[in-house]
């Protein structure tokens, strides 16, 4: 199911959760909705289900606007965050009730109750209510009872939200894996990071009800559209800087810590510009060949085994996060390095105040 959401407001009295959306979620696309607490995306995942109306703004589901329609009649399914099971059935008897409501003959309901029951892999618990079961296990009931009534379109509201982290890994890798086998676009809302970047085909990062960037993972993370979003994606450092030249290869940019060249120039760039430098940890490099090198004087450093995370101080006083991957030795705090980081890892950014 091709999901449109076309200039879609809405408030909540004075509060406005959602300011002029605008997205093209593709057939068989697993899209997710992240942001902080209290940007909205739960309030769009509910319009789309038809659970809240409106402010402004359409809501279109193959091309149809389903503003009229109630969300029985929507052809989506919700997972929500607490299960919503019904205490008094079994499981067989919860992932069917959908069914029931829709009036399928008992026949074609119990074979469709056994095969939602198999793809989650939860038949042999069948005739168990659901305080017999594990939040893994209640989670996977509630996700049958969804796909057992067949939606174009999955709605899934932080349904990870309950498990520990080991599940929660495991069930990220699952419910990718049901929506692909099974072609279903899935919408999905979360405030972590890692669970969008490791199922997502695109992600929508939202802001105070407004999207502010929608792209693939590898972008979102290589190429984010802003400082809050570089910060909010990963651990990043910013240094801010003035645009010295601008050339077909990318630009120049005068900081504190000398002058760093990015490949990477934005349209709206231009010489003499304030912006935001944005360098993750692991795009700088202890050593001579990136396309910028910095003395640097290394003031702290963690040493974890496969890995040290270090603090340095570079030029200006300016103090830069990295990682080494096979760490020759630990405590090296005052040691003299230099540090290099490639023109294509260096992202500008407009100036912010969000750093
Ligand atoms: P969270 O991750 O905390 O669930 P969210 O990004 O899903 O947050 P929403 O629940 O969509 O955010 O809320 C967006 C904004 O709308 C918030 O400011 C919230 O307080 C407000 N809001 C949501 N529902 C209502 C409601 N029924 N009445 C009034 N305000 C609401």
């Amino acid at each position: 199911m091709k999901v449109t959401i076309a200039g879609v407001s809405k408030f909540f009295g004075q509060v406005r959760a959602l300011h002029d959306v605008n997205l093209e979620i593709a057939d068989g696309e697993l899209f997710f909705l992240l942001g902080p607490s209290g940007c909205g995306k739960t309030t769009l995942l509910r319009c789309i289900g038809g659970f809240e109306s409106v402010s402004s703004g359409q809501i279109m589901l193959n091309g149809e606007d389903v503003a009229s329609r109630p969300a029985n009649e929507r052809n989506t399914a919700m997972v929500f965050q607490g299960y919503a099971l019904w205490p008094h059935m079994t499981v067989a008897e919860n992932v069917a009730f959908g069914l029931e409501m829709r009036k399928v003959p008992k026949d074609e309901r119990e074979r469709r109750v056994r095969e939602a029951l198999q793809r989650v892999q939860i038949e042999h618990l069948r005739q168990r209510k659901p305080n017999e079961l594990s939040g893994g296990q209640q989670q996977r009931v509630a996700l049958a009872r969804t796909l057992v009534v067949e939606p174009g379109c999955l709605l899934l509201d932080e349904p990870l939200a309950n498990l520990d982290a080991k599940l929660r890994r495991d069930m990220r890798r699952e419910i990718r894996r049901l929506c692909k086998d099974s072609g279903l676009t899935g919408i999905y809302v979360t405030h972590d990071r890692q669970e969008a970047l490791s199922m997502a085909d695109r992600v929508a990062v939202l802001k105070d009800g407004v999207v502010e960037q929608v792209a693939t993972p590898q972008d979102l993370y290589r190429r984010p559209a802003s400082a809050f979003i570089a910060n909010f994606i990963g651990e990043t450092n910013f240094v801010s800087g003035t645009i010295k030249e601008r050339s077909a290869t990318g630009v120049l940019v005068e900081t504190p810590c000398g002058l760093i060249r990015s490949s990477l120039s934005p349209e709206w760039a231009r010489e003499g510009q304030d912006v935001l430098l944005s360098l993750r940890p692991e795009a700088l490099s202890i050593g001579e060949g990136g396309d910028n090198t910095l003395s640097a004087v290394l003031r702290e450093s963690t040493y974890l085994g496969e890995i040290a995370n270090h603090v340095a101080e570079v030029a200006g006083g300016v103090e830069l996060s990295f990682c080494e991957l096979n760490p020759v030795s630990g405590g090296r705090a005052g040691e003299q390095v230099t540090l290099s980081v490639r023109a294509s890892d260096v992202v500008v950014l407009p100036p912010s105040a969000e750093r």
